[in-house]
């Protein structure tokens, strides 16, 4: 398999405001025709780190690709120190000098002189046309190593890429594909999760199985290798298959679905209608419902009641159950959940009263205590949860809680 590495360029990406995420899309399109990237690198405008970081780069990868730096002013320091990593010239094109000038004159600008630095490229070099921007790509190859050399702004490097560095390195590939696919989980801990599937995924080494435990999900990643798409999904499928089996109904997805998709999608295949009451989340579930187009046909409503008066005057929460359990209890998360079911005349209704923090916790009730209520058809119920995290995250984990519980229910219900 060939090995690749990106080395994006440009100090702006080294402050705490500008992201690399050239990086992310190039690893993809690279690893779909089966080149596997070993390592990324950000490096500011600084000559003598970039051409240490590629002389590098080009000794330990076949295939090396820089984005940025490529512009007419001085910090673009990339069309020359790729030139001297690789130990070339660069040379003036005077038909990329008439492009440029032409460019400009489009637009109804004289070409500034500065430009004119954008007509050099690496001798030998294939010049990639930018379409979207001034700065002309370049791809060189020496010693059997190829060197893509791209624009900073995603708009212009990424059509150039797809355009013409990825047909080169397609052919140089071969045929292997690699494919992902992510198993979503809910309601499962880290151990106890691989506890039930490391004796399934150790048995293969192809897919390779990552198991990923994000700020707010759990995702078991699968990475097949195969000659085809076709066959790498298939052995994905085998896999996923597998596991879901292993996990049953904590599964929420094994095609992309969010949780939300999920639930919309299986209250809209039945034809049934959701109500929400949301304290501590602050229509939080709401939110996520509605971001799905389509929301309409199944949510009526939702109602914010955040203090004690308004669960008492919207939900019809008997006052005196909240003063003898607390507004944070089971019994008041249920009878949220009823009456927002009542009031709205929905086939469910879900609820969340909770403790986000940072203020507010007990010894008994510590931040993070959320009772997420359901009510359906067939039961009302409650279930306690301990949510580790700060208030947003809190929040989040609540809202997660609530739409797997009714997840959970409807499937239930069959
Ligand atoms: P041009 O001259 O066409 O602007 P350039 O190669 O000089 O191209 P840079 O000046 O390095 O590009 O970057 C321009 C902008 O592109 C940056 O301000 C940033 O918004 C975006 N950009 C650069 N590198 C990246 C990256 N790795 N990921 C995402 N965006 C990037």
């Amino acid at each position: 398999m060939q090995t690749a590495e990106i080395v994006a360029i440009g100090s702006e990406l080294l402050t705490p405001t500008k992201t690399d995420t050239n990086s992310l899309w190039l690893t993809e399109l690279l690893n779909e025709i089966g080149i596997e990237v070993k390592l990324k690198t950000i490096v500011g405008d600084d000559e003598m780190r970039l051409e240490e970081t590629l002389r590098d780069a080009l000794d330990r990868s076949d295939i090396v690709i820089t984005t940025g730096g490529l512009g007419p002013t001085e910090d673009d320091i990339t069309r020359r120190v790729t030139a001297r990593a690789l130990e070339l010239k660069l040379e003036f094109r005077e038909d990329l000098l008439e492009d440029l000038r032409e460019r400009f004159r489009s637009f109804g600008y004289e070409m500034p002189e500065k430009n004119r630095q954008q007509a050099f490229v690496i001798e030998g070099a294939e010049v990639l046309p930018n379409p979207n921007g001034s700065a002309a790509g370049m791809m060189a190859e020496k010693g059997g190593k190829i060197l893509a050399v791209l624009p900073g702004p995603p708009r212009e490097s990424r059509p150039m890429f797809v355009n013409h560095v990825l047909p080169r390195l397609r052919e140089s590939a071969g045929t292997i594909s690699v494919r992902r696919r992510s198993i979503m989980v809910s309601g499962l801990g880290e151990s106890k999760l691989d506890e039930l599937i490391a004796p399934i995924y150790t048995q293969y080494s192809n897919p390779v199985t990552a198991t990923l435990f994000s700020r707010t999900e759990v995702e078991v990643q699968l990475t097949a290798t195969a000659p085809t798409s076709e066959k790498a999904d298939a052995l994905n499928a085998e896999l996923t298959e597998q596991i879901s089996e292993k996990l049953g109904i904590a599964v929420f997805s094994t095609n992309g679905e969010t949780m939300e998709e999920v639930v919309g999608r299986l209250l809209k295949e039945r034809g049934e209608t959701l109500a929400t009451a949301e304290s501590c989340t602050g229509g939080l579930v709401g939110e996520r419902i509605t971001e799905i187009p389509g929301a309409s046909e199944y949510f009526l409503e939702g109602v914010i009641t955040y203090s004690n008066e308004a669960k008492t005057r919207l939900l019809g929460v008997p006052a005196d159950l909240i003063s003898a359990n607390g507004a944070v209890s089971a019994q008041v998360a249920e009878a949220m959940a009823r009456g927002a079911r009542e009031r709205a005349e929905t086939d469910y209704a879900v609820s969340i009263t909770g403790i986000a923090g940072p203020e507010g916790g007990t010894g008994e009730k510590p931040v993070g205590t959320v009772f997420v209520g359901y009510a359906g058809p067939d039961e009302t119920m409650s279930m306690r949860f301990n949510l580790p995290g700060d208030r947003h995250l809190i929040r989040w984990r609540a809202s997660q809680a609530a739409l797997d519980l009714l997840r959970r229910q409807i499937l239930k219900r069959g």
